[in-house]
């Protein structure tokens, strides 16, 4: 099976090491010139739950890659998402398997542009990883990966790939209804990404304060309100108290966000997910102005900073 990785920052660099060391055939795609020219000089550096590790893996830009691939693993940034799909359209062959596994909503949309529709799995991780240099990488902690496929009728061959996740400790698990997944991880990532990035805290310091409950209750009654629309059935305490857990347990973390906006300087994925609602919740004719605002400041700040 040929496994390539679409997009190997910091989380499809972990998919492809784990999946390398698994015994699979993979390559690796992206288009950081320093990066591959690195991975190519001195192959993959991993620290890997505090031990290093170095690998040798197969890189390519886009228009290098000869040939058609099993399955892809989809891991740009989600506004780099088409721009990718477009880049490797030679890659995808009638019968590839293209798994997205980015965070936030909608992504099914771009993919239906460039995959047949059989051949869509989407998903979510719960591994994180991070880049700490051109061709290396930090993972630490575990996690899990759960996929579906995007219509009926692709069960089985979703199944293998959960298998293939399994194998390589990436914890693959089949789901009846990723839908639901999705939308609960983007609904933790619109509270505690773009308010502790807005505030510059910690979630420990987001949530030591007094209104930490009551906005994440506005942000959570929109979500709630937009997925209904989408037959997602997210419950609004269930979410609430499962925002507030996770802000208690990771409370001396900074999140993915805050990292990309305020520590590096780099555009945000928000209108993937609170400007998803924001956006959505207009074309449903419900309102959503907690989100709509939230996204507003978050482009500000972006704008403040001159991100690239
Ligand atoms: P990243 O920025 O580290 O990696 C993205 C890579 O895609 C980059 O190396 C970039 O050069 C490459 N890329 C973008 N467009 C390209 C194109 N057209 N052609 C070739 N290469 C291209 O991002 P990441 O942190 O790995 O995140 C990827 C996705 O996974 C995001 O949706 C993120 O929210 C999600 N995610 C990240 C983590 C984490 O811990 N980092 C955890 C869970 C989910």
């Amino acid at each position: 099976m040929k496994i390539a990785i679409a997009g190997s920052g910091a989380m499809g660099s972990r998919f492809g090491y784990m999946l390398h060391k698994a015994g699979n055939d993979v390559i690796l795609i992206d288009k950081w010139k320093e990066h591959i020219d690195t991975i190519r000089e001195q192959g993959l550096t991993v620290n890997y739950n505090g031990s290093k590790d170095v690998v040798d893996i197969p890189i390519y830009f886009p228009n290098e890659v000869e040939g058609q691939v099993d399955v892809i693993f989809l891991f740009t940034k989600a506004m780099f998402l088409g721009d990718m799909l477009e880049d490797i359209q030679p890659v995808i062959g009638k019968e590839t398997q293209v798994v997205c596994l980015l965070n936030g909503i909608g992504h099914e949309t771009v993919m239906k542009e460039y995959v047949a529709l059989e051949n869509i799995l989407i998903g979510v991780t719960i591994f994180t990883a991070g880049l700490t240099g051109p061709g290396q990488i930090v993972l630490e902690g575990s996690g899990s990966t759960e996929i579906q496929n995007f219509i009926p009728g692709g069960e089985e061959k979703a199944k293998e790939i959960v298998a293939i996740l399994k194998q390589a400790g990436l914890n693959g698990v089949y789901s009846e209804n990723v839908k639901f997944s999705i939308w609960r991880k983007a609904c933790v990532n619109g509270v505690l990404n773009a308010t502790c990035s807005l505030l510059d805290t910690t979630l420990g310091e987001m949530f030591s304060t007094e209104e930490a409950v009551s906005m994440t209750k506005s942000i959570v009654k929109e979500f709630v309100a937009v997925a209904a629309k989408q037959d997602v059935s997210l419950d609004f305490d269930d979410t609430v108290a499962y925002i507030v857990k996770t802000a208690e347990e990771l409370g001396h973390h900074y999140p993915s966000m805050h990292q990309d906006l305020i520590q590096h300087n780099r555009k945000t994925e928000i209108d993937y997910i609170n400007g998803a609602v924001a956006r959505l919740a207009k074309e449903y004719g419900i309102e959503a102005p907690t989100n709509t605002v939230i996204t507003e400041f978050i482009h500000i700040k972006e704008q403040v900073l001159n991100v690239k």
